[in-house]
């Protein structure tokens, strides 16, 4: 099936970038969130992200300012029912991805695919509350979008093959590699990912180590690019307590328990660098560990 708009239901980190390749692929796109700062936000920030990318000679000037017309955003959901594939990247709640789709459900084209973005949550039920589980896939873009090669795809149980091959051609319009992943709790790079984070904030929680001397071990003793506090900042410690939630709820091992500091840091709204504290304090001029 041929692809040419593109729907991205959240412009938060993922969202934006999300739109941000799509658009310099050549797909027109339109971003809903339900916050109009969010939108303006996502807007500015990807202008931003590609002049970058311009001034660096990875694309030209035309590319960038091609790519900008192409975006469009939208407060209204039910606009997204005119394109052709839809990218579910809202907040990691199970309700909310939910209520999205139901909403989504009487505006939609009868070939239009959906996905999500989730990181962890299961295909198969978020599938299973639609007319069209043979068209639901996991489409699981890697944090930055624009800078990060993989795309995991996900088959939910009844995801039909037609389904897949479009996906497929969409992450290698990208120049992107897709790696296919089984619809289990958090798929392959999370269910590997996120329990050695967590363990890192355990490792911080008993005092083994604080925040510098545990990302500094990881970086120097074993080559991560980043330590996994930092990394943790990144991806959002929201994200990161809802992914260990599903894990744990999803597998039942006490492996998968999510670290109680890690639970502190999200009840007190520190979520990390898009809230300007988490395990660092991003608010001056260099990052100071929290702990
Ligand atoms: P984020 O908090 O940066 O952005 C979420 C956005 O969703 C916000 O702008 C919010 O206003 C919007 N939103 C919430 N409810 C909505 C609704 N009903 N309709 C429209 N928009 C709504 O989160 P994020 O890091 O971009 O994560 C989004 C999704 O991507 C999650 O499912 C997450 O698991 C997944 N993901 C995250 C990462 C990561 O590293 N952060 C990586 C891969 C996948």
């Amino acid at each position: 099936m041929e692809i040419q708009s593109i729907g991205v239901v959240g412009a938060g980190q993922m969202g934006n970038g999300i739109a941000h390749v799509m658009a310099l692929a050549g797909y027109d796109v339109l971003l809903n969130d339900i916050s109009s700062e969010a939108l303006e936000n996502a807007v500015s920030l990807i202008e931003r992200n590609l002049a970058r990318q311009a001034s660096r000679g990875k694309i030209s000037d035309d590319e960038m300012r091609a790519a900008m017309g192409r975006i469009k955003t939208t407060l209204d959901l039910p606009d997204l029912g005119k394109t052709d594939l839809v990218v579910e990247a809202a907040t990691e709640r199970e309700e909310t991805k939910h209520k999205i789709f139901a909403a989504l459900l009487p505006h939609l084209q009868p070939h239009t695919i959906l996905t999500s973005n989730t990181s962890s949550i299961s295909i198969t039920r978020l599938a299973s509350g639609t007319d069209r589980p043979e068209k639901f896939m996991g489409f699981h873009f890697m944090n930055p979008v624009p800078v990060m090669q993989l795309v995991e795809l996900i088959r939910g149980i009844a995801t039909d093959q037609e389904t897949y091959k479009t996906c497929l051609g969409v992450v290698e319009r990208l120049g992107k590699t897709a790696a296919s992943a089984e619809d289990f709790p958090a798929f392959i790079v999370n269910r590997i990912l996120m329990p050695m984070i967590n363990e890192a904030v355990y490792t911080l929680y008993e005092g083994v180590g604080n925040v510098n001397s545990i990302d500094q071990s990881m970086k120097l003793g074993a080559n991560h690019p980043m330590g996994p506090l930092e990394l943790a900042d990144f991806i959002g410690l929201d994200t990161c307590l809802a992914i260990m939630n599903v894990l744990h709820d999803g597998l039942a091992d006490t492996k998968y328990r999510p670290c109680p500091l890690l639970t502190k840091y999200v009840e007190a709204g520190w979520l990390g660098r898009k809230t300007g504290r988490g395990f660092y304090d991003y608010r001056g001029e260099v990052p100071v560990p929290t702990r």
